[in-house]
């Protein structure tokens, strides 16, 4: 059987909370050949909430934050391809601004180790990266519907991510079902022959 590849994104439709990022002191690297920004953390990812409506599944940026039950289910299943790391939550507030009791207990990062190597069109070829730092140019990413994975080049995790796509998951067929099962709040999956990268 083939394997089959998503992304996992939020569900933007059903208007859970959102996790905004809050900048803590990032090491910021300029790549001197396309002059392409790699932000770093150098401390836990800061964030504060926005509306009320709890989910297991928010993404930051470049970042991805999952609830204990995510976590647990995962852990259960034995999936492969991440880590956790604390988050710092500097407040939580209503669509006004005003402060709320809002849930963040067992809220952690959820890190991608996993990889399948750098970029790739639906036909395999590569897509134009800086030969330095690997990053793919606005302009390169337009139009370009659809990505492959090398199956050469993936390590074989359940979830990964592209060396030059950081922070944006990708999730095996088995990691869609038992989300899907388990009634994860927040996920959609984009089959990644779909994936519009622009
Ligand atoms: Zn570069």
């Amino acid at each position: 059987m083939k394997e089959e590849f998503y992304i996992l994104e939020e569900d933007c439709e059903k208007h859970y909370a959102e996790a905004i990022y809050k900048s803590n002191n990032p090491k910021i690297e300029i790549c001197e050949l396309c002059n392409g920004r790699r932000v770093t953390l150098t401390s836990n990812l800061q964030v504060y909430f926005e509306g009320k409506k709890k989910a297991d599944y928010y993404s930051v940026t470049q970042y991805s934050i999952i609830s204990e039950n995510m976590y647990n289910i995962l852990k259960e299943n034995n999936i492969t391809g991440f880590d956790t790391s604390d988050i710092h939550v500097t407040g939580c507030y209503d669509a006004r601004g005003n402060k709320i009791d809002f849930d963040t207990n067992g809220l952690r990062e959820m890190i991608i180790l996993g990889n399948c190597g750098f970029l790739r069109k639906t036909d395999g070829n590569l897509i134009e990266k800086c030969e330095k730092c690997g990053r793919v140019k606005p302009v390169d990413k337009e139009d370009v519907i659809g990505l492959k994975i090398s199956i050469d080049e993936w390590d074989g995790s359940d979830i990964f991510q592209f060396k030059n796509f950081k922070g944006v998951p990708i999730v095996t067929q088995k990691v869609k079902d038992i989300l899907e099962k388990s009634k994860i709040k927040n996920v959609t999956f984009i089959n990644i022959k779909d994936y519009k990268l622009d």
